[in-house]
């Protein structure tokens, strides 16, 4: 119940399409190394300070992928409310 075998689906930070989360899916969470390279030159230039720590990164692109995706429809429901 709390390890599913079927493969997990995450979005491309950069084009928001579906990536699954597979060994040959080198440049997860994006959907190519071109999205890899885009997203992480902007993310490079506007958090210059955060170090690199290339055994997290996987990590926590992973994390910040799934962060976005929820803060963003909340902050939408948030807006509308309001
Ligand atoms: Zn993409």
């Amino acid at each position: 119940m709390t390890a599913p075998n079927k493969t997990l689906i995450v979005k491309c930070p950069n084009c928001g399409c579906s990536v699954p989360w597979t060994p040959e899916q080198v440049s997860k969470p994006f959907c190519s190394e071109r999205c890899k390279l885009i997203d992480l030159g902007e993310w490079a230039m506007e958090e210059k300070r955060i170090p690199g720590e290339p055994l997290s990164l996987d990590n926590d692109n992973c994390m910040d992928s799934e962060i976005r995706v929820t803060q963003g429809s909340v902050d939408e429901n948030d807006s509308f409310f309001h």
